[in-house]
Order: C-alpha cells, then sequence, then structure tokens
C-alpha cells in the first residue's frame, strides 16, 4: 500500500524490458555490492543512478527525534533506484542500503544526463517513475524526514508551507497550538519565538524562511560550473515556464529563478481553464502535461540565492 492510485503505483516501479535494461545499465559502470553497504545516504549532495542487475537494495528512511529508522521499499533485480531529486538537485534525504550482494550499475550524474536527453523512451519512463514515487513519498514514513512547526495564521509559516508544497517536499506540517505541535516543540527544546521552524533529522532551523530550508535542502543555485549561461529567467510561472522552455529546446542554455517555484499563480488553482496550449484544462499545480512539456527541454529551475526569503535560491 503506497497510498496512490494504482496505474500510478505502477508507474512507479515499472518493469524493464530485456532490451530497455540492457540500454539503461549501458550508461552505467558496473559495480559488486555487499549487504550492509550504503550506497547514498543523508549528506551526500548528490548520487548516481542505480541499476540493480541481481541485487536487492532497501530505501530507509532515517531515525529522527521521535521516531526509528524505517525501511519504505525494496528493489531486487532488474529495477532502478532515485527519485525526482536526481532531477531537481535537492540532496539526497534517504538511505540505499544494500540487503543482498550482487551487481550493480551506477550512472553518474553526468552520463545521466546524457540518459534523459538521448533516450526519450527510457526518459519518459525514468520520469514518471520519479515523480511517481515522490508522490509515494509524501504519503510515506519519507515525509517525517521535514517537520515544519508553526502558526497556521502566520505570514511567514504560510510562505514555509507554500514553499514546500510548490516544490513538492515530502514533509508534514503540525500546527504549533495543537497536542502534537506541542509535543515536538518539547521534542525539539524550542519555544514560540522559534516560529516557524523546519525541523530534519540532523538540525532544526529556528524562524525558517523558504530560502534557508532551501540552502540546507541543497535547492539553491550555485552557479553554473561552465562560469555563464545564455539566458536567466525569473519567475517560473507560465510565462517564464513557457521562455524557458522555448530558450532550452533552441539549445540556449538557460537557467529559471523563483523565488518560491514553479507553476506561479497557476499553481495555487486546483484547476486551470482556457489557457493556451491547454484546451481541455489543466490541473493547476498538479498537472502531468505541463511537467512532461517542461521535461522535454533542458531548462533547470532554481530559487535565487538569497539574504531573505525573497531573494533565496532553490532548484525544482
Ligand atoms: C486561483 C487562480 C485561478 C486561476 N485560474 C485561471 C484560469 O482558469 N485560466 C487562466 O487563463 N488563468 C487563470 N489564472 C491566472 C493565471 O494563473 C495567470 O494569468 C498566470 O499564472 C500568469 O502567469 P505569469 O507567468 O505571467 O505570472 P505568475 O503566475 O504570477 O508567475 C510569476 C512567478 O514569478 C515569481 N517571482 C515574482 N517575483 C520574483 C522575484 N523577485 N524573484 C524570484 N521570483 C519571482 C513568483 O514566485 C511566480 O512563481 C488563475 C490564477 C489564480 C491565482
Amino acid at each position: 500500500m503506497t497510498g496512490i492510485e494504482p496505474e500510478r503505483e505502477e508507474a512507479a516501479f515499472p518493469q524493464l524490458t530485456k532490451a530497455q535494461f540492457a540500454r539503461l545499465s549501458s550508461f552505467g559502470t558496473p559495480e559488486t555490492v555487499e549487504a550492509g553497504e550504503v550506497l547514498y545516504g543523508p549528506g551526500d549532495p548528490t548520487y548516481d543512478l542505480i541499476v540493480i542487475e541481481d541485487a536487492t537494495v532497501e530505501i530507509v528512511q532515517p531515525a529522527t527525534r521521535d521516531a526509528a529508522e524505517e525501511s519504505l521499499v525494496r528493489f531486487g533485480p532488474g529495477a532502478f533506484l532515485g527519485e525526482l531529486n536526481l532531477l531537481t538537485g535537492q540532496a539526497v534525504y534517504l538511505i540505499a542500503r544494500v540487503v543482498e550482494d550482487g551487481r550493480v550499475h551506477r550512472i553518474a550524474p553526468e552520463r545521466f544526463r546524457r540518459l534523459m536527453a538521448e533516450d526519450p523512451e527510457l526518459s519518459d519512463i525514468l520520469l514518471e517513475a520519479f515523480q511517481a514515487r515522490r508522490e509515494i513519498l509524501t504519503h510515506n514514513g519519507a515525509s517525517r524526514g521535514l517537520e515544519i512547526i508553526g502558526s497556521a495564521m502566520d505570514p511567514a509559516s504560510l510562505a514555509l508551507r507554500t514553499y514546500a508544497a510548490r516544490r513538492r517536499l515530502p514533509h508534514l506540517w503540525f500546527d504549533a497550538d495543537s497536542v502534537a505541535g506541542h509535543s515536538l516543540l518539547k521534542a525539539a527544546s524550542l519555544t514560540s519565538d522559534d516560529l516557524p521552524a523546519a525541523l530534519l533529522p540532523d538540525q532544526a532551523l529556528k524562524r525558517a524562511t523558504p530560502g534557508e530550508l532551501a540552502e540546507t535542502l541543497g535547492l539553491t543555485y550555485r552557479g553554473d560550473s561552465g562560469g555563464s549561461v545564455d539566458l536567466a529567467v525569473v519567475g517560473a510561472g507560465p510565462a517564464g515556464l513557457a521562455a524557458a522552455v522555448y530558450a532550452a529546446s533552441e539549445g540556449l542554455n538557460t537557467v529559471l529563478l523563483d523565488g518560491v517555484g514553479p507553476g506561479g499563480q497557476a499553481a495555487a488553482s486546483s484547476r486551470i481553464e482556457n489557457y493556451l496550449g491547454f484546451p481541455r484544462g489543466s490541473a493547476g499545480a498538479s498537472s502531468r502535461s505541463a511537467r512532461r512539456r517542461k521535461r522535454s527541454s533542458s531548462a533547470r529551475v532554481f530559487r535565487p540565492p538569497a539574504k531573505s526569503s525573497r531573494s533565496t535560491a532553490t532548484s525544482i
């Protein structure tokens, strides 16, 4: 039971054909792994896409202040690990631990980007799987990895929650006035002066802003390794997204910066009608078709680095 529709669950854990598996693993480097070995874990800024030939690997939510470590899912031969943060740049927040010895293929980030650009069939399968896995992670124990506590009527708390929701970060919200909120405040040794707070397994951000949270999660724009980009678009609402997608599809090295997250006002609506390009309407923030269109380009979306909550940085 994952808490999402059966067809989304199927998309999250696709059965690759032999030919697809061979193509996917050909992008990687083979490696023998042993039970107990950690393939990646919290603190790693990024990770490889790992394709399993004949090992078993479990994905584990690390222990938090109020809960023990929890095994979320196991992957066996023919499967691949990874979720949306392989694309967004968000730092690793789960542990991948080998349960049974075997062989895997590691696809390093550079090779992964090549794979996504060169093999549309595999890139569709991977993208759908990563999105569906993120949906599952927001419904299971992974959401304990980020606990936001504040007041429902406080603008700073709302800004933090909006950011987490727009970035689809697995998280739990606690109203500080509720019984659960009170006990969490106590467990984290926080007072009402510290609100809103964002609690991560190894740290508590007091009076947290979306910018600080973004920075902590590794979602801020840190500059381009090549030194410069061809185009920077500020604002990832429908207008900015369209501009960035078309610029990238014309081959421009494009970054898209947003103070909150992609979608703009459209992300606030459960249904958008009469919008160009969506003759049958679009389901606002959850529009898969819009995300597919965006995926077809190589535009990268970030939050600008910041001193205040408005100007801090993060990537999609
Ligand atoms: C509830 C609701 C329902 C709607 N329904 C419909 C509908 O049915 N049909 C329809 O056609 N339209 C609808 N709209 C309007 C539609 O959503 C907007 O016209 C559209 O989103 C405008 O797109 P935009 O990209 O120009 O600006 P926005 O969507 O406003 O996006 C601007 C983006 O820029 C970012 N930003 C702003 N300043 C900065 C800064 N200094 N630094 C970094 N980032 C910044 C913001 O965070 C935001 O993400 C609706 C709007 C709302 C709120």
